[in-house]
C-alpha cells in the first residue's frame, strides 16, 4: 500500500455510492446489497482495506457503468463490516483523502481504478481573508444548526477547533444535508480557498431558504395551534354542558336551526348571518342572556317572509266589485284606485306612486286600504305612525341594547307574512322628530322605490326587501307631512260625508257589518231610516261614520242581550225608544233656537276633522281703543282681525258708527274652544261682521254662517274648504251659508240633497254680507228661527 500512494498512481477497488457523498475526514456507515460493490468491498478487505468512494450521478441506476459515477471521490478506509441478515453488509469507513479517477482499469466482478490523490497541503499560516472566510462560514453553520438541528453541540465545538481551512471545509460540509450535486461541488474543490468560498455561497443560500421555510412552519403552526385550540376548548366545553345536562339540548337545537335555515331559502346573506348567529349559539354560556338574544334573533330571521309572496289579482270588474261591496260612494276614489291597479296591469313592475288618502277620521281611509288589499288578493298590515318620534321604533334597536327587537316596519312584514302585502301606513302627518332621530328620513328611505330593495333594520343588520310591497298612506291633512315624503306620494282627498251618505252608509253598510259581528240577523231588529237619522243627529258629530259605526254596535249589542235573554227574536227601534239603547241624547241639532245676538257670529272652520262651526265673540268696552284678540288665533288670523278693523273704520258714516269709536272703547275678539289652535284668514268677514255688530249694536243672525277673507277695501276673497265647512254648517242647523262668490264652483262638490235644504248667497264685498248677516230694524227673531 505504501508502494501505491507513493506512485500517486494508486489501484484501488471502487464504490458507486447512490444518494451519499463522503468527505475526508468523515466517519459513517452504509449498507452495500450490489454483487459488485461486495466483490469490491473483499477485494479492498485482501488487500489494504482502502476503497475509493465515488457518487452515483442518478442514485436510480441499479448496475453503474463508468459513466454513471463522478470522477472526483474520496479514498476511504475501511473500519468495520457488519453482516446483515440476507447478503446486505454494513459497512463503516473513514473518509481518507480526495481523489480522482485517472483510469479505470478492471470492470468484471467489481471497478477498479487508478487514482490519483490529492493531498492536501498543510499551510503554515492561514491568510486574513481565508481566516475571515472560514469566521463567516462558521457563523453560517451556528445557525444553520440552530435552525435545523442536525448537528449537536458538540460538532460544532469540534468544528471550531479545527485550524486547517480545508478540513474545516469538509467538516463543514459532511454536517450539512445538501443534494449530492451540491456536496460533489464542494468535494471537487481541490483548492481549499475555492473550496470555503464554495461552501460560503451553498450555506448562505441555504440559510435563507430556511429562514423562510421557518418563517412558513411558524405560521402553519399558529393557525394550526389556533384551530386546536378551538377544537380542545369546545370539546371541553361540550364536556361541561354535557356534565351539567344541558350540552344535548343544545346542540339539539342548534341543528335544528340550522336544517330551518337551510331549508328557509334565504337570500345569500341572510342564510351566513344566521348560520354565523346558530354556530356562536355553541360558544356562548348556555343558559345565559346572551343565548336568549340570540334564540331571538335566529326566530326572528325565520319568522320573516323573505321570499314568500302572494299571487296579484288584477282584475278589474273583480277589483271594482269588492270596492263596490265595501264602500259606499267614494266615487273618485274607487277610480283612481281601479286606474292604478289598471297600470300595475299592464306594466307589472312599474312602481306607481304611492297613495296618500288624505281625509278625516272616520271617512274610510283605512278600510279603503284592507279593501284593496282584498280585491288585489294581498295580505294587509297597518302600522300607524301617530307619535312617532324615534327613528328607532322605524328602524328598531341595534341588538346590543337590553331587550332589543326589529322596528314596526320589519315588525309589520312578520305580521303580513307575504312579502308582497298592501302596507298601510296611518297617520303620516302625525310624525314628528326630536332629538331621537327624524323618523321622516327613515320613512323616505322606507318608501323609496330606489332604496327600499334594501330596507336597513338596526335589529336585523342584513337588508330587507320592501320593493313589493303596496304602500299607502293615509292622513288628516297635507299640511303637517314632510315635504320630501310628500313629493314621493299622490294624494287623494276624501272629504266628510253628509247626513244622506251617512244614512246610506250607516244602513247598508255598517248596519249589516255590526249585525254580523254581534251574532244577529236582519231579521233580529227592525230600525227605520229616521231612527238612523236621529242617531246620526243626536249621537254623533263627526265628518266621518266612526261614531256612528260605534252607536251601531251599542245598539246590536243591546239587541243582542235581548234576543238571548229575553227570547225575543225581532227587536224594534224607533226615534221613541232610541233613548233606551243609547242613553240621552249628545247632540242637540235642532233649527237654531235662541235669539239674534250683538256681538256673536257664525264662522265655520276647516279642521283636520273635517269642518266645524266656529262662534266668534266680540265685546266692546269703554277704553282707549286697544285691540284684544284671544282664543288661540294664529298670526295669520290676527291679522285678519286687524285688516277687518281697518276697514269698520274706514267705513264709520256708511254704517252708521260713531266715526270715534276706536279711540274711546277697547274691542276684544275672542273665539271660544281655545285649546284648540285656529288660523288663517277664512275667518275674516266673520271677525268684521261680529264688531260691526258689537260697536253698532245691530244684532247678528243666528241662522246665518259665513267664511271668507277680507281685505281692507272690504272685498270677500275665496278660502278652502268649503265642503267641509257647508257640511259643518248643516250640522249645526244653519240654514243659509255666505261664501266668496269666487268659491262658486266648490259648491259642485255640495251633495244635491243638502243644497236643497240650504241657502248660499255668493258674496264679494262686505257690504253684501252686512246685508244678509245683520237683522233687519224692526225685524222680529221668532217668526224666523
Ligand atoms: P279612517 O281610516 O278614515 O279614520 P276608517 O277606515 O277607520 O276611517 O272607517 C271607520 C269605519 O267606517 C270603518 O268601519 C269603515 O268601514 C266605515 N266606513 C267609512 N267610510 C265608509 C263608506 N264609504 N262605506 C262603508 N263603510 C265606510
Amino acid at each position: 500500500m505504501e508502494d501505491n500512494r507513493k506512485n500517486s498512481g494508486m489501484i484501488l477497488p471502487l464504490l458507486p455510492l447512490r444518494g451519499i457523498s463522503v468527505f475526508p475526514y468523515m466517519v459513517l456507515h452504509f449498507d452495500v446489497g450490489r454483487d459488485k460493490s461486495i466483490n469490491a468491498l473483499e477485494e479492498a478487505m485482501v488487500k489494504d482495506q482502502l476503497i475509493f468512494l465515488v457518487s452515483q450521478k442518478d442514485p436510480s441506476v441499479d448496475h453503474p457503468g463508468p459513466d454513471d459515477f463522478y470522477s472526483v471521490g474520496t479514498i476511504t478506509r475501511i473500519k468495520q463490516l457488519l453482516k446483515l441478515p440476507g447478503d446486505a453488509i454494513r459497512v463503516m469507513v473513514e473518509g481518507v483523502a480526495r481523489g480522482k479517477i485517472v483510469d479505470l482499469t478492471k470492470d468484471d466482478e467489481f471497478f477498479e481504478v487508478r487514482i490519483e490523490e490529492l493531498k492536501e497541503e498543510e499551510k503554515k499560516e492561514t491568510d486574513s481573508e481565508t481566516e475571515a472566510l472560514m469566521r463567516s462560514v462558521f457563523g453560517f453553520f451556528e445557525e444553520y444548526i440552530k435552525l435545523t438541528n442536525r448537528a449537536t453541540v458538540e460538532t460544532l465545538v469540534t468544528v471550531s477547533n479545527i485550524e486547517e481551512p480545508g478540513r474545516f471545509a469538509d467538516v463543514v460540509a459532511s454536517n450539512l444535508r445538501l443534494n449530492i450535486a451540491k456536496k460533489q461541488s464542494i468535494l471537487e474543490a481541490f483548492d481549499t480557498r475555492k473550496r470555503l468560498e464554495r461552501l460560503h455561497s451553498i450555506l448562505a443560500r441555504e440559510l435563507d431558504i430556511l429562514r423562510i421555510e421557518k418563517k412558513i412552519n411558524l405560521r402553519v403552526k399558529r393557525q394550526i395551534d389556533k384551530v386546536q385550540k378551538e377544537y380542545y376548548l369546545k370539546e371541553q366545553m361540550k364536556a361541561i354542558q354535557k356534565e351539567l345536562g344541558e350540552g344535548d339540548g343544545i346542540s339539539g337545537e342548534v341543528e335544528e336551526y340550522r336544517k330551518k335555515i337551510k331549508k328557509a331559502g334565504l337570500p345569500e346573506e341572510v342564510k351566513e348571518k344566521a348560520l354565523n348567529e346558530t354556530e356562536r349559539l355553541l360558544k356562548v354560556a348556555p343558559g345565559s342572556a346572551e343565548m336568549g338574544v340570540i334564540r331571538g334573533y335566529l326566530d326572528w330571521i325565520l319568522d320573516l317572509p323573505w321570499n314568500t309572496s302572494t299571487e296579484d289579482n288584477l282584475e278589474l270588474k273583480h277589483a271594482r266589485e269588492i270596492l263596490e261591496e265595501d264602500h259606499y260612494g267614494l266615487k273618485k276614489v274607487k277610480e283612481r284606485i281601479l286606474e292604478y291597479l289598471a297600470i300595475r296591469q299592464l306594466a307589472r313592475d312599474m312602481k306607481g306612486p304611492i297613495l296618500c288618502l288624505v281625509g278625516p277620521p272616520g271617512v274610510g281611509k283605512t278600510s279603503i286600504g284592507r279593501s284593496i288589499a282584498r280585491a288585489m288578493n294581498r295580505n294587509f298590515v297597518r302600522m300607524s305612525l301617530g307619535g312617532v318620534r324615534d327613528e328607532a321604533e322605524i328602524r328598531g334597536h341595534r341588538r346590543t341594547y337590553v331587550g332589543a327587537i326589529p322596528g314596526r316596519i320589519i315588525y309589520s312584514m312578520k305580521q303580513a307574512g307575504s312579502n308582497n302585502p298592501v302596507f298601510l301606513l296611518d297617520e303620516i302627518d302625525k310624525m314628528s322628530n326630536d332629538f331621537r332621530g327624524d323618523p321622516a328620513s327613515a320613512m323616505l328611505e322606507v318608501l323609496d322605490a330606489e332604496q327600499n330593495f334594501a330596507f336597513r333594520d338596526h335589529y336585523l343588520e342584513v337588508p330587507f326587501d320592501l320593493s313589493r310591497v303596496m304602500f299607502i298612506t293615509t292622513a288628516n291633512t297635507t299640511g303637517t307631512i314632510p315635504r320630501a315624503l310628500l313629493d314621493r306620494m299622490e294624494v287623494i282627498h276624501i272629504s266628510g260625508y253628509t247626513e244622506e251618505e251617512k244614512l246610506n252608509i250607516g244602513i247598508r253598510y255598517l248596519l249589516p257589518k255590526q249585525l254580523k259581528e254581534h251574532g244577529l240577523t236582519p231579521g233580529n231588529i227592525s230600525i227605520s231610516h229616521d231612527t238612523i237619522r236621529d242617531v246620526i243627529n243626536y249621537y254623533t258629530r263627526e265628518a266621518g261614520v266612526r261614531n256612528l259605526e260605534r252607536r251601531i254596535a251599542d245598539i246590536c249589542r243591546k239587541v243582542a242581550k235581548q234576543v238571548v235573554e229575553d227570547n225575543k227574536t225581532r227587536v224594534r227601534i224607533t226615534r221613541g225608544n232610541l233613548n233606551k239603547y243609547l242613553g240621552i241624547r249628545k247632540y242637540r241639532y235642532e233649527k237654531v233656537k235662541g235669539k239674534h245676538e250683538v256681538g256673536i257670529v257664525n264662522g265655520l272652520a276647516w279642521t283636520p276633522a273635517g269642518g266645524d262651526t266656529l262662534s266668534i265673540e266680540v265685546t266692546v268696552m269703554q277704553g282707549e281703543g286697544k285691540l284684544v284678540l284671544t282664543g288661540q288665533m294664529g298670526d295669520v288670523m290676527k291679522e285678519s282681525a286687524r285688516a277687518g278693523m281697518s276697514y269698520v273704520r274706514s267705513r264709520t258714516a256708511e254704517l252708521g258708527i260713531d266715526p270715534q269709536f276706536h279711540e274711546k272703547m277697547d274691542i276684544h275678539i275672542h273665539i271660544p274652544e281655545g285649546a284648540i289652535p285656529k288660523d288663517g284668514p277664512s275667518a275674516g268677514i266673520s271677525m268684521t261682521t261680529a264688531v260691526i255688530s258689537a260697536v253698532s249694536g245691530r244684532r247678528v243672525r243666528k241662522d246665518v254662517a259665513m267664511t271668507g277673507e277680507i281685505t281692507l277695501r272690504g272685498r270677500v276673497l275665496p278660502v278652502g274648504g268649503i265642503k267641509e265647512k257647508v257640511l259643518a254648517a248643516r250640522r249645526a242647523g244653519i240654514s243659509k251659508v255666505l261664501l266668496p262668490a269666487e268659491n262658486e264652483k266648490d259648491l259642485e262638490e255640495i251633495p244635491g240633497n243638502v243644497k236643497r235644504k240650504m241657502e248660499f248667497v255668493l258674496v264679494e264685498h262686505m257690504d253684501e254680507v252686512l246685508e244678509h248677516a245683520l237683522v233687519k230694524d224692526g225685524e222680529n227673531e221668532d217668526n224666523k228661527s
